[in-house]
């Protein structure tokens, strides 16, 4: 998904070996389009030691559990995106308690990304969906879906399940 006109001048972008890479140059005016990740925000919302996840309704993926997230805009810290993305998805208000990981994933047909994963302090709210998804529910540990949404989803969920097991079985 790299562009094929230059930023900076218009010209049609080629590309060249360099940096021991395949990289977008513009022979006009020697511009380079770097390619970057792309950065996106999940929340770990927990509730008698199950995990909220709601059940996608777009492609791709469509039919998936995945956590409350999505993409960090341009201006956004983070953290910022993580509550706002709860509150568009789910109606809850919550506040980030802690940060968990920052998972990397190359599935998404979008595009590569880095997952920065919070936990979340319940504050206030009903759930309440938006379009994205069509259903929410907590689970436990073993009862965890088997078909998970790509783009990290899956990565940070298996993760959250194996903590919780060790956790149940330190008890
Ligand atoms: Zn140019």
């Amino acid at each position: 998904m790299s562009p094929h006109y230059c930023f900076q001048c218009g010209h049609e972008l080629e590309l060249r070996r360099m940096d021991q890479r395949e990289r977008e140059v513009c022979p006009a005016c020697g511009w380079i389009y770097y390619a970057q990740l792309k950065v996106g925000s999940a929340m770990l919302i927990e509730r008698d030691n199950q995990l909220l996840l709601l059940q996608r309704n777009y492609e791709p993926w469509q039919g998936s559990w995945m956590l409350p997230a999505g993409y960090v805009e341009a201006d956004e810290d983070p953290q910022d995106a993580a509550h706002r993305e709860v509150f568009e998805e789910t109606g809850l208000i919550v506040e980030a308690s802690e940060f968990i990981h920052a998972y990397y994933f190359s599935d998404d047909p979008r595009g590569n990304g880095v997952s920065f994963v919070y936990k979340a302090r319940l504050i206030s709210g009903e759930i309440k969906l938006n379009e994205e998804s069509t259903a929410a529910q907590y689970f436990s540990w073993h009862e965890i879906p088997p078909y998970l949404t790509k783009g990290g989803h899956d990565q940070i969920i298996s993760g959250w399940q194996s903590q919780a097991r060790q956790r149940e079985n330190q008890k």
